[in-house]
């Protein structure tokens, strides 16, 4: 399983596609991506392989922002219904998710009471989470540290806001994340092989951290929102 994301100025579509393949090694069940641009969100899923994710995507949508993933079922089958990305219940919010939510059910219970979820997963319940916490909130990069702080379990999100077409939002706990830095675009990845075609800069995140991922620059937020600096690292190259 894995994630790959992109927030940048070339088409997205064949970007993801790319990261994805990359990521094929790590196995998976089923795959997706969701492009952002200016007619809103635009998600492709497909029980199988990256190969028949392809034949499902839009040719004809472009975007310059989005977030891929191949999945491997912990909570529900392997579908086209449970294969990520899953969308809040106004489809405004869109994640992406490896790992495994050990508290879904108490967060469901607690605040999802009135939400009607549509898949079998544990991933779903986080979006529809900040979707609840947002609408208290009205405060995006608010409302996703909070939904951090109330998971437990492991996992490795991406976000798109329909809102904003100018940043992903992406978390780490006990899975692997990086952030890798190009001049004019960003990309985040489960491994940075799904990134070492275009850049060799990447950032190394903590668990629990919350990142703000835009075209021009990476904002690290701790739990608090309080912003951290850090240095990139160089990836080597052997491919
Ligand atoms: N627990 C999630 C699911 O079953 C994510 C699995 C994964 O890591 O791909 O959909």
């Amino acid at each position: 399983c894995g994630i790959v994301g992109y927030i940048g100025q070339k088409d997205t579509k064949e970007i993801l596609l790319n990261g994805l393949e990359k990521l094929e090694y790590r196995g998976y069940d089923s795959a997706g991506i969701a492009t952002l641009n200016n007619d809103g969100v635009n998600v492709s899923k497909v029980k199988g392989r990256i190969a028949s994710l392809r034949k499902a995507v839009d040719e004809n949508i472009s975007s310059t922002q989005g977030i891929g993933h191949t999945r491997w079922a912990t909570h529900g089958v392997p579908s086209e219904l449970n294969a990520h990305p899953h969308q809040s219940e106004s489809g405004r919010f869109t994640i992406v998710h490896n790992g495994v939510i050990e508290n879904y059910l108490d967060v469901k219970n607690e605040y999802l009471a009135n939400v009607e979820l549509k898949s079998d997963t544990d991933t779903e319940i986080i979006v529809q989470l900040i979707e609840v916490l947002n609408n208290e909130m009205n405060d995006v990069a608010a409302s996703f540290r909070k939904a951090v702080q109330l998971l437990t379990g492991s996992y490795a999100i991406a976000l798109l806001d329909a809102e904003n077409a100018d940043t992903i939002y992406v978390a780490k706990n006990k899975s692997p994340l990086l952030v890798g830095l190009g001049d004019d675009f960003n990309m985040v990845a489960s491994d940075s092989m799904a990134a070492l075609h275009v850049t060799d800069q990447f950032l190394e995140l903590m668990d629990k951290e919350t990142v703000i991922v835009r075209r021009d620059g990476v904002e690290i937020q701790q739990q608090d929102g309080t912003v951290v600096t850090r240095e990139p690292f160089t990836a080597e190259i052997d491919a």
